[in-house]
């Protein structure tokens, strides 16, 4: 189980303390959830969650009369998978469709994995016996095509690109145009990740959106933001200010086995309205997972 794998940092932190505790108190008191939440705090899940979640765990320790804290934990699971579900079962499909060009573009700033998490789409679509072909939109970062020119030849995918510097609004138009012209399944745009100027990069997603709205009727058909598990509430700040400027359709958590604090996936189901679709479990090409809440919450206790 990848999950289990990946969360093994998170799953110390979080599982063994909640076990502690749950070892440690003899009933279920108030005391007893103010260490809860301190414990969930501590893993990232964010305030307002956490108080959500405390709130949902004492109506039903009520209701179901639980005296023992040991079966507090399994009441704990259940609510995390509900908090994940909520409203949102079949939100990590990405809407790809057959006999189309579907176009994803990705964003996030840099650093958070975003190249990486190119190559690993890619390969993944390859995999599903799917064409594709990259678009190198990243053309201010030194470096961002030449790095997306390698997980093309790792997995056997067409990189179009200029040279450093020029305009991705043209680089995305050239993309559009050879993905047809291949009669691709996926086209996967890279975007810049520039923080230095954050309305400038605005102004550039929304011109390379325009193009490829422009040329492809619907597209592009998912807008994915990559965010760094490890960054915590960075990584929350972010997401609210990629989905202002952007209609972002879904969440790429990276790095999740880098941390301890895995709670932020959590968080960021809860207080954003933007479902997780894939999470990263390491820097390999196949360590990238279709989120699942139950999976999740399997490696946070198991
Ligand atoms: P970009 O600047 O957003 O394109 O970021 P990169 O794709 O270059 O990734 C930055 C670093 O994060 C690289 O060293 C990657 O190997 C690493 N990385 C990306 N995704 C993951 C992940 O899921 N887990 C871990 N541990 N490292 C990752």
């Amino acid at each position: 189980n990848k999950f289990k794998d990946g969360l093994t940092k998170t799953r110390t932190n979080f599982s063994s303390r909640v076990n502690e505790l749950v070892s440690r108190f003899r009933k279920v008191d108030e005391e007893f959830f103010e260490e809860l939440e301190e414990i969930l705090i501590g893993a990232d899940v964010g305030v307002a969650t956490v108080m959500d979640l405390i709130d949902e765990l004492k109506q039903e320790v009520k209701l179901r009369n639980i005296q023992d804290p040991a079966d507090v934990r399994d009441v704990i699971s259940e609510k995390l998978v509900e908090i994940y579900d909520n409203g949102q079962e079949s939100s990590t499909s990405l809407n790809l469709q057959e006999g189309r060009l579907n176009v994803i573009l990705v964003v996030g700033v840099n650093g958070v994995g975003k190249t990486t998490t190119i190559g690993k789409l890619a390969n993944k679509f390859k995999s599903e016996g799917k064409s594709v072909v990259l678009a190198a939109g990243d053309t201010f970062r030194a470096g961002a095509i030449e790095q997306l020119e390698i997980w093309g030849e790792r997995t056997g995918t067409a990189v179009i690109k200029q040279s450093a510097g020029s305009d991705p609004a043209a680089v995305m138009f050239d993309a559009v145009q050879a993905a047809k012209a291949r009669k691709a399944d996926v086209l996967i745009c890279d975007t810049a990740g520039r923080l230095q100027n954050k309305v400038n990069l605005m102004n550039e997603l929304e011109k390379v959106k325009r193009v490829i709205e422009r040329e492809i009727p619907g597209a592009p058909h998912e807008v994915l933001l990559v965010l760094d598990a490890t960054t915590g509430q960075n990584a929350m700040n972010q997401a609210k200010q990629f989905s202002q400027s952007t209609n972002v359709s879904g969440i790429v958590l990276t790095k999740l086995d880098g941390t301890a604090k895995g709670g932020i996936v959590l968080a960021i189901r809860n207080e954003l309205d933007i479902p997780v679709k894939f999470v990263g479990l390491g820097e390999k090409i196949d360590d990238l997972q279709v989120f699942n809440a139950q999976q999740y919450v399997y490696g946070l206790f198991a």
